[in-house]
């Protein structure tokens, strides 16, 4: 018999919440750790990118504060402390996980674990057998494969900078770009965001892409978009971005943001019979099984929909397959999302390009204005609210944001969503009076 019903490589959000559950049924569990746990999200990732969300909007709060009435002049800002006190915070998170996996009963594994056949893993010297494994181990930033991209830091470095940078480019228009775009420029740095596209957040509602660029510019951001750099000079004093059209920025910093690839290098999966693809992600059936069938793998290492809830859900589906009564499927429809640039963004369902492809009469509403805290803040920035209705059924396909508190926002959204709500539904909804979430419930007149 072997020592575990269950092994997870990966304590990040996917496999703690699969180690979790899997003990709660009564299974032996072991979860293989080679780092802190809590993965990417805790500690490169979600928690610590809000944090330092958080702490770069208050520049704009305190000036926003004057027109109430404050008179308070913007003090320095200690990044020092704000790193210490991020680090604090996530060693608690870190014990707290701890906490969760052994009070479940979970043994943790400390170590790198590598399959040496289907049905063992070896960590160090030890070798541990199980019946069932899941592969959680995430993924890793992408390096810029030009001369000099090695001098770019990636996010996982910018987490734990010694010092702040004076000027900053970031190359990437995508979720992590555009994040610490926000984070350093709200922290006063001097910040250029270089993206190869013609418009930022490929595959995102074209009207939150450009509402976002034009805010980001009005802002003081220096984004270009159709913008390659070709390589990367170290000089004594700062960087050198060699840019495509012969021109050139310099910098103290360059932050590349151009992705993240599953991590599946030296996992043994050859020896265990699992497929991956010619990116590295691990193939799996809609029930996270891989080629192996003992075997299965979630979240981004499987690089479906690289989010902190789905890799959950799918631990949490993956879980109820192999040792509950009914094979469980997630769903990726009506995932929402956001993007925790300045100002916010979120969505859910379609955009309208989606939209109009899959459906023949499409309506969009849409209103943009200036929200009321902006009258006395005198801050000229506008919030976007649209929703994008199938005309023949008057289902709501998408909802979307841009602007203050987008994401908490949008999160009530999907639910209406996910319960097939329509447009006569949200008209039927009563506001509350004085908000932006009540637009969505106001939008009266379609687009022409
Ligand atoms: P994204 O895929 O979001 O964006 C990558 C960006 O880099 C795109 O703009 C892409 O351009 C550009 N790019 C890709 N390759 C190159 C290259 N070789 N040279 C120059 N530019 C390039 O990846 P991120 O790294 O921002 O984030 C990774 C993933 O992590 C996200 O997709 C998301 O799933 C998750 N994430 C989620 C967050 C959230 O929920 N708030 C926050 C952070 C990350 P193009 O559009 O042309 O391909």
């Amino acid at each position: 018999m072997s020592e575990y019903d269950f092994l997870v490589i990966g304590a990040g959000s996917g496999g703690v919440r699969a180690a979790r559950m899997a003990a709660a049924k009564g299974l032996r569990v072991a979860i293989v750790e080679e780092s802190d746990l809590g993965g990417t999200c805790v500690n490169v990732g979600c928690i610590p990118k809000k944090l330092f969300v958080y702490a770069s909007h208050f520049r704009e709060d305190l000036e926003d504060s004057r027109g109430f009435g404050w008179r308070t002049p913007v003090p320095p800002f200690d990044w020092r402390r704000l790193l210490h006190n991020k680090n604090e915070e996530i060693s608690r998170l870190n014990g707290i996980y701890r906490n969760l996996l052994t009070n479940a009963g979970v043994e943790i594994v400390a170590g790198r674990g590598r399959f040496v056949d289907p049905a063992t893993v070896r960590v160090g010297d030890r070798d541990l057998g199980a019946s069932t494994f899941l592969v959680a181990t995430g993924g890793v930033p992408d390096r810029p494969r030009i001369p000099g991209g090695e001098l770019a830091i990636v996010s996982d470095q910018a987490f734990f900078l010694d010092e702040l940078p004076k000027r900053v480019a970031i190359i990437g228009g995508g979720y992590i770009a555009l994040e610490f775009a926000g984070i350093f420029h709200g922290l006063g740095i001097e910040t250029h965001v270089l993206y190869r596209g013609e418009l930022i957040l490929r595959g995102f509602d074209s009207d939150l892409r450009r509402g976002l660029a034009s805010r980001l510019l009005d802002r003081g951001i220096d984004l270009r978009c159709e913008c390659r750099v070709a390589a990367i000079v170290q000089s004594a004093e700062s960087q050198c971005l060699q840019l495509e059209d012969g021109s050139e920025i310099e910098v103290d910093l360059a932050l590349a943001a151009i992705g993240r690839s599953p991590n599946t290098g030296d996992l043994g999966l050859v020896e265990a019979g699992v497929d991956v693809d010619a990116e590295g992600s691990i193939a799996v059936d809609e029930h996270s099984r891989t080629s192996q069938p003992s075997i299965y793998a979630v979240g981004d290492c499987t690089n479906r929909m690289n989010l902190t809830p789905v890799a959950i859900a799918e631990a949490m589906a993956m879980v109820e397959t192999a040792f509950g009564v009914h094979p469980t499927k997630m769903s990726y429809h009506n995932v929402p999302s956001a993007v925790f640039s300045q100002p916010p963004l979120a969505t859910v369902g379609l955009s309208e390009e989606q939209a109009r492809k899959q459906f023949t009469d499409v309506e969009i509403y849409r209103s943009e204005f200036r929200p009321l805290k902006a009258t006395l803040s005198e801050r000229k920035e506008t919030t976007l609210v649209k929703l994008v209705v199938d005309k023949a059924t008057d289902r709501v396909l998408g909802v979307h944001m841009l602007g203050p508190d987008a994401a908490e926002i949008i999160q009530g959204m999907a639910v209406a969503l996910i319960c097939g709500a329509t447009k006569a539904q949200f008209d039927a909804t009563v506001g509350i009076h004085p908000t932006t979430a009540e637009e969505f419930v106001t939008l009266r007149e379609p687009l022409a």
